[in-house]
């Protein structure tokens, strides 16, 4: 007897299930139905043109040869996606895509309160999908990004991505944020990271503006909130994101989170906040492979206009495992170096000028270089004693040469986040990670603070240079 074309779809997603992950299945083939057969084809329908590509391209021969098994004769795959809807009669120049969801229903707030053109966004030109190399480590992550740059607030929300420092949360964030305007250029994007909302948030109680906060915050279509483990156990903040997410999510708008653990995992934060996060997708992205690492260097190389010898790639992305950044730093402290030196870029010359960067066995002719040395010389940059930063003391004269140093210790040691903490008094990792972020973007803004924090690590990278 022929199985219905819905029986026989099941049992090969349920073959096929038992070879992936939980996770892939449900947001790549869990959505996907039969429609109909016919004598040499079986017709499947995906919810978005982006689930058909990657189930053709990384599921199509095992989907083909499964159906085939379970069908027991010759049957082609033929998959669409079933969202070819005729375009909505939204009478809204703002949306200028067939791509873009249908008409906003009764709880939008699409409406005539709005005034001026939206705020431009501050996102970082960079980060944009065209600059954004995919691996084995982040492909889920970019696929449901460019998902929810497609379809906004259909599919994934809120979009929540997690993983370590540097390992491109921010960009890909940025990214969706760049392709939604690029599409409909009214759109009102916003990006804040989670300390940016809270400062806002208690700039406008005290100017008594709180009225005028909530209302930006809830007038906007796409919501990007960066490092959202900063919310842990700051309750007001919590409390008035969770009227903001609620506002947003009503309204069918996009939300897209980060931060550095899975929503169950966030210390001291409510679990209302928590169990919204996992409302939508949750995804992780995780340490580049070496051959995603290399990539990473060809595509800077070619969208920076600098060359490098494979050799030196190789010596590179071997020698720089844990992030992006990293691997970033590497080039960037490079390049200084060779045009300091005016000598040509070389293994050698990658050696000698990475040597602090590296854990390599490089290292082993040179006095090691500790988490405590790197804090002391910060102490005598800054002139404060070392007992001062590994002290609970707050004042601004302490806390940044402390977050300076816990910066270059990351850098130059990459050690675990908790135990950069235990060098300066039992910090705990949300603290840290919130220190090299200061710093990092302090050096992005402060030019000179940049050159301080950089003749620092030549020092320490280079004990035997003045
Ligand atoms: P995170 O927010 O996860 O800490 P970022 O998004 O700030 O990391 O990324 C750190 C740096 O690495 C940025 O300069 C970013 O452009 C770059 N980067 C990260 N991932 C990639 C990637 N897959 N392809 C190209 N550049 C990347
Ligand atoms: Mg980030």
């Amino acid at each position: 007897m022929e199985l219905t074309p819905s029986d026989l779809w099941t049992r090969v997603l349920e073959t096929v299930r038992q070879g992936m992950p939980e996770q892939s299945y449900r947001t790549w083939l869990g959505a996907s139905r039969a429609t109909g057969v016919t004598d040499s084809e079986l017709l499947i329908e995906a919810p978005s043109e982006f689930h058909v590509e990657w189930m053709e391209d990384k599921y199509g021969p095992i989907l083909h040869q499964v159906v085939e098994k379970v069908a027991g004769r010759p049957l082609k795959l033929v998959i669409r996606c079933s969202d070819e809807a005729p375009p909505s009669p939204l009478p809204d120049v703002e949306v200028t895509s067939a791509r873009i969801p249908a008409p906003p229903g009764p709880g939008s707030r699409r409406s005539g309160s709005q005034s001026g053109p939206p705020p431009t966004p501050s996102l970082n030109d960079r980060y944009t999908f065209d600059r954004f190399v995919v691996g084995n480590n982040n492909q889920l992550a970019w696929a449901a990004s460019r998902a929810v740059s497609e379809k906004p607030a259909r599919m994934y929300n809120p979009l929540f991505l997690y993983g370590n420092v540097g390992l491109g949360k921010t960009h890909l964030m940025h990214a969706v944020g760049h392709a939604i305007l690029e599409q409909s250029p009214g759109q009102r994007v916003a990006y804040v990271t989670a300390e940016g909302f809270m400062n806002e948030m208690v700039n406008s109680i005290q100017k008594g503006t709180n009225a005028q906060f909530r209302q930006k915050y809830r007038e906007i279509d796409l919501l990007l909130v960066d490092d959202v483990h900063f919310l842990g156990g700051r309750e007001g903040t919590q409390e008035e994101f969770f009227h903001t997410f609620n506002a947003l999510h009503d309204a069918r708008k996009q939300i897209i989170l980060t931060s550095d653990s899975p929503p169950k995992d966030l210390p001291q934060v409510e679990d209302r906040l928590v169990s919204r996060f996992e409302w939508g997708l949750v995804v992780d992205i995780k340490s580049p492979d070496y051959e995603t690492r290399v990539a990473i260097l060809r595509k800077k190389a070619a969208d920076d206009n600098f060359t490098l010898d494979d050799e030196v790639m190789d010596y590179i992305a071997r020698s720089c495992t844990s992030s992006v950044r990293e691997l970033e730093g590497a080039v960037i402290k490079l390049l200084a170096y060779s045009s300091l030196r005016r000598e040509d870029i070389t293994v050698d010359l990658a050696r000698t000028a990475l040597k602090g960067m590296l854990r390599s066995e490089d290292r082993s002719s040179q006095p090691r270089l500790t988490a405590g040395a790197i804090r002391d010389r910060v102490a005598e940059e800054w002139n404060v004693t070392p007992e001062a930063l590994a002290s609970r003391r707050r004042t601004k004269d302490i806390t940044v040469p402390r977050q300076v140093a816990m910066f270059l210790i990351k850098e130059l040691l990459d050690p675990a986040l908790v135990e950069i903490g235990r060098t300066f008094g039992g910090r705990d990792h949300s603290t840290v990670i919130h220190s090299i972020r200061k710093i990092e973007g302090l050096v992005d803004e402060d030019p000179e603070f940049a050159g301080r924090v950089d003749s620092l690590r030549r020092t320490l990278s280079d004990p035997g240079k003045p």
